[in-house]
């Protein structure tokens, strides 16, 4: 019986060490699979290795280690951990992000005109709203093109903006179409254009269902914002909906928002009043 249960014990400690955080006091305090996501903007998988029970309590005194083809190395007092990269991690519904996969269409590319103004923003910003532009969608890059033309002059000429209001906006092409870029004042979220950045899908997604490849492009660009430091690794994610009095971004993509990691379900206050109502 005494054998048994040392036994179990020594299950149970295996467990443990097979799964302890790496580095202990950093977020998220769970964590499955060894991945810790936050404490790295890439993601990584932290596999501790040569680290007895013993050691373990004492981790917060120690230092990372370094890992070299899956052996440890260190001292013996130091907390070795070998990490590497994890899966990418699902950043927009169940969508992997992965920003070489990205082709971003430049302003010169699309012709954009020249903004009439600009105001630069500090970066990371911790907020990413998701609009949808309530046009017909596009699925190449002559068309989408055109339709950001009209937008732009839309946004500029009738709206009286500085530029087309968006960040980035992508197209069933599953291209991006740079608008303000990261790190300029957008014409996008009330309350929230200089604090946030968003991202728009060229389409009418309250009535029509979002293609794969406009998802994939939306993740792809997250991706981008992260590792460009445009987005903080801990963001969370909005749509427009739920700080205005609007259906943007569409109840059909507003779906694959809500069902991210990064979303957060803590109520904003809303714009309501229509002069605010874009
Ligand atoms: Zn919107």
């Amino acid at each position: 019986m005494a054998h048994t249960l040392v036994l179990l014990l020594v299950a149970v400690s295996t467990l443990a060490i097979t799964h302890a955080c790496w580095p202990p006091s950093s977020k998220p305090k769970s964590c499955s699979n060894n991945c810790q996501w936050s404490a790295w903007r890439s993601g990584s998988c932290s596999s501790p290795c040569g680290v007895s029970g013993r050691q373990r309590k004492t981790r917060t005194k120690v230092q990372r280690g370094t890992c070299a083809s899956s052996k440890c190395s260190g001292t013996q007092t130091t907390y070795v951990s070998c990490r590497t990269p994890c899966a990418a991690r699902p950043l927009f519904g169940s969508l992997k992000g992965k920003c070489s996969d990205l082709d971003i269409v430049s302003r010169s590319e699309w012709r954009a005109r020249k903004p009439r103004k600009e105001s630069r923003i500090g970066l990371p910003v911790d907020k990413l709203f998701i609009h949808h532009t309530v046009t017909p969608t596009c699925h190449n890059k002559y068309m989408c093109s055109a339709r950001m033309r009209t937008m732009q002059s839309g946004h500029m000429d009738d709206k009286g903006y500085w530029d087309l209001g968006y960040n980035y906006l992508v197209g069933s092409d599953g291209k991006a179409y740079k608008g303000r870029g990261w790190g300029y004042e957008g014409g996008h979220t009330i309350g929230h254009n200089r604090d946030a950045v968003a991202i728009s899908a060229i389409g009418n997604f309250e009535t029509t269902r979002p293609d794969r490849a406009v998802l994939q492009a939306i993740a792809n660009l997250i991706d981008c914002a992260l590792k460009e430091g445009a987005l903080s690794p801990d963001f969370k994610m909005y749509g427009h909906r739920d700080v205005a009095c609007k259906d943007c971004p569409g109840k059909y993509l507003y779906n694959y928002v809500k069902a991210s990691s990064h979303y957060s379900s803590v109520k904003m206050p809303k714009w309501c009043h229509k002069k605010w109502n874009y």
